[in-house]
């Protein structure tokens, strides 16, 4: 690590490989010997064009995206995600079904009623958002568009340890916070969408999964920009994208090829996970509520005895190079992010401080 960078356990937007980092700063004045930097050329060129088109190989090969479904590269983050959705694959007066995890999927759903008639088919808000509800327990009317759900609550720290079975119901899904932390079975859904900024690249990118029957189903007022068809005729393209962002996630698509791939980064994640939430349930101190099985390997969200130690333990480990440990101003608490770019040796530091911390303030 280079001596000036810190662990940054943001939950978003949030840390980016170093070598990511250092390749576009190597490259931020001369871009390929073409005296411009990437994000001054025109994305019409074949220079830039290049560029997106890589990064969509690059995207499809870690993800083992199959040829029926189109990837889209598009702006508005994972909140415009919230209105496209119902907009592309619904009516106004179409039941579409979500389930609600937390607080990302309260979000959706909000922005769900202003365009269909939402039915939620599931909800944990009784229990405090601590678990996934078993899906036997699901009910999903016969007319629903299509299931919602949010895979991974980033404020929660609940992520969802199996895919909706749902037969031929278009399976939509927020995957903002761990898209590219594990290999995915892409088949099984018909729409996935996240914002890059949490596991996969910078703000400004919002990545697109979109099966190719379900184009060409939006009604009639969708604004072109957030029409999935019209994107993808136009490869997203349909106004200027946000290119440098584009290119930077195509580098942390190289860097996650460069690691071994998905598969590799899982068992890199697994064991991040496992060390602090073994530690977390070895002690006292720290408590995390969320169900064993659907506790997430990226949001690992936990409190201490005392809300008045939050601010302590926060300026404390910032102190000790350990950055951005508050939970979200909704919950409180504490949360450490632990995407594909914080190395094991972060997560190693921040036990040692969190031992220290407890034993000094136990
Ligand atoms: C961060 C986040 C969002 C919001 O993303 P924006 O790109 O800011 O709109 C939505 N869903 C989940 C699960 C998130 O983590």
């Amino acid at each position: 690590m280079v001596r000036s960078r810190v662990y940054n356990f943001s939950a978003g937007p949030s840390a980016l490989p170093e070598a990511v980092l250092a390749q576009a700063a190597a490259e931020l004045m001369d871009w390929r010997g073409s005296g411009m930097s990437v994000m001054e050329i025109s994305h019409r060129s074949a220079a830039f064009l290049q560029v997106a088109q890589q990064a969509e190989a690059d995207l499809r090969e870690l993800l083992a995206v199959p040829a029926n479904y189109r990837v889209l590269f598009l702006q508005g983050g994972a909140s415009l995600q919230f209105a496209a959705v119902p907009l592309n694959l619904a009516n106004a007066d179409s039941t579409v079904a979500y389930v609600n995890t937390g607080l990302w999927s309260e979000k959706a759903i909000a922005e769900a009623r202003r365009y269909a008639r939402v039915s939620v088919v599931a909800d944990a808000q009784a229990s405090g958002y601590r678990h996934v509800p078993a899906q036997a327990q699901w009910q999903i009317p016969s007319d629903a568009r299509y299931l919602h759900y949010t895979s991974n609550e980033t404020i929660g720290g609940v992520e969802f340890p199996f895919i909706p079975s749902v037969g031929d119901l278009p399976l939509v899904t927020d995957m903002s916070s761990h898209i590219l932390s594990r290999p995915l079975e892409v088949s099984r859904f018909g729409l996935i969408y996240a914002g890059a900024q949490k596991n996969a690249g910078p703000a400004g990118i919002t990545l697109v999964l979109v099966r190719e029957d379900l184009l060409g189903r939006a009604r009639a007022q969708t604004p072109l920009v957030m029409n999935y068809q019209h994107q993808a005729a136009e490869g997203s393209m349909l106004n200027t994208p946000a290119t440098y962002s584009w290119y930077l996630s195509g580098l942390v698509f190289q860097w996650l090829k460069a690691q071994g791939g998905l598969a590799a980064i899982a068992k890199v994640n697994d064991h991040k996970a496992r060390l602090l939430y073994d530690y977390l349930d070895a002690q006292a101190f720290y408590r995390n509520e969320v169900a064993r099985a659907d506790r997430s390997a990226m949001n690992v969200v936990f409190t201490v005895p005392d809300v008045r130690l939050e601010p302590v333990f926060v300026s404390e480990a910032a102190e000790a190079g350990l950055m951005h440990l508050k939970g979200h101003k909704r919950v409180g608490g504490l949360r450490a992010s632990l995407y594909n770019a914080m190395p094991l040796a972060g997560v190693q530091a921040l036990i040692v401080f969190m031992r220290d911390f407890a034993t000094r303030h136990g």
